[in-house]
């Protein structure tokens, strides 16, 4: 059953800036659902109206199947949870999660027994007696996220509840937290910049930009077959790399992508081929994550590019080459940040290539991903159902 569901939703705030842009969005009972996105994208606009704290401008928030247009915020069993965890400091824990059951007007002892079930399924059943400042940031967290489920919600919103979290404490707190949200069954709208949050906890990642949901689905989905070059940018570390290849159709036989001075064979079979052939006389954008690119010989038989290293990151385990093929980098709207033509491949660490030595890259077809450059779209069949 869909517990949430955005219809058509658009939020224009009195200054005319448009928050959130027609989307549409369900969350299904029990799933575990993150809005990701850069700041300003407008994820917590969206939450703000499910919470029923904002109206949308146009469109409607639907739970339980039920417009909850004229539902007020407390009678839309909606609870949340902050970034700046917002614990009363003058409170103790015990106090801290009660919060909500007293405003409810909960009997005592059942109150006690509620406040000390969440306790102990969040860890913090030995902290009742604490204040907010003699705990540590996770502790403190737990205590919001106990507070926030002490009512027993219907949904569950969390507004980039981690970042204000050191790394260390915040990849512990992503498997607990979604570990935590799937056994007690919670239907949860997560929000989140850090791409790592979404693709570790999400059941299904929604990816927004501008206040469009630009794609959905589940997280290995949309990671393997973005919708959009901003969203393959924006997914995966490190980031795709994303150059210009101009399409030049050899008839029946295959497409030629010329990049920067060299030349790769698109096979006609190759399904991909017939769509990319729409922009024959005309540049594309071509994205290669480290998995579509191999070291080779420089100048290697098949479809190799040769170029020159530019920039050696070691991280222990591998380094990051990057490697200037020549090709013309991709800047244009649809992606935020200038791609600058270099194709990032990942080598063994014991290997060590030079700065500025040649290298040859081999990428793999099947791997590589195709986007319009006007309107930055993918190129070419989904491969997954919408
Ligand atoms: P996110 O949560 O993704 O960072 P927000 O939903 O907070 O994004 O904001 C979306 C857009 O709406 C941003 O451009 C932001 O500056 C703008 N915005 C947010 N709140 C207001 C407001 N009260 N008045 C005008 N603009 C706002």
């Amino acid at each position: 059953m869909t517990a949430v569901a955005l219809r058509e939703v658009s939020l224009v705030y009195p200054d005319g800036t448009v928050a959130v842009d027609d989307v549409s969005l369900s969350v299904r009972d029990g799933e575990f659902v993150v809005l990701l996105g850069p700041s300003g994208c407008g994820k917590s606009s969206i939450l703000r109206m499910v919470a029923g704290l904002q109206r949308p401008t146009s469109g409607h928030v639907v739970l339980d199947g039920r417009t909850a247009d004229d539902v007020p915020a407390r009678s839309r069993g909606v609870s949340m949870v902050f970034q700046d965890f917002a614990l009363y400091p003058h409170l103790t824990v015990r106090d801290n999660i009660g919060f909500p059951l007293d405003v409810g007007d909960c009997p005592r002892l059942e109150r006690d027994d509620r406040i000390g079930e969440v306790a102990k399924t969040f860890g913090i059943g030995d902290l009742l007696a604490r204040r907010p400042a003699e705990l540590s940031g996770g502790q403190r967290q737990r205590v919001a996220m106990a507070r926030a489920i002490v009512r027993g919600p219907r949904v569950l919103l969390m507004d980039e509840p981690l970042s204000n979290l050191d790394a260390v404490l915040r990849s512990g707190l992503r498997a607990e937290i979604a570990g935590l949200a799937r056994s007690l069954g919670l239907t949860v709208l997560y929000v989140t910049h850090d791409q790592i949050e979404a693709q570790t906890m999400a059941d299904r990642i929604a990816v927004l930009r501008n206040g469009v949901l630009e794609d959905e689905g589940l997280p290995d989905e949309v990671y393997r077959h973005p919708a959009t070059m901003h969203v393959a940018a924006f997914l995966g570390s490190p980031r795709m790399s994303l150059i210009k290849a101009y399409v030049q159709v050899v008839v029946d036989s295959h497409v030629a992508l010329h990049i920067g001075g060299q030349v790769i064979d698109l096979p006609w079979p190759d399904m991909r081929a017939r769509a990319v052939a729409h922009y024959d006389g005309e540049d594309i954008a071509v994205g290669a994550r480290t998995e579509a690119l191999r070291p080779a010989a420089p100048g290697s038989p098949g479809p190799v590019l040769t170029g020159l290293v530019r920039h050696l990151e070691h991280h222990g385990h591998e380094t990051l080459v990057s490697v200037d093929v020549g090709a013309w980098p991709v800047q244009q709207c649809n992606v935020d940040e200038q791609h600058t033509g270099e194709l990032v491949l990942r080598i063994r660490p014991d290997v060590r290539p030079v700065h500025g030595e040649q290298v040859g890259v081999r990428l793999c077809l099947e791997q590589l991903h195709f986007f319009d450059l006007e309107n930055g779209r993918r190129i070419g069949p989904r491969g997954r159902r919408r």
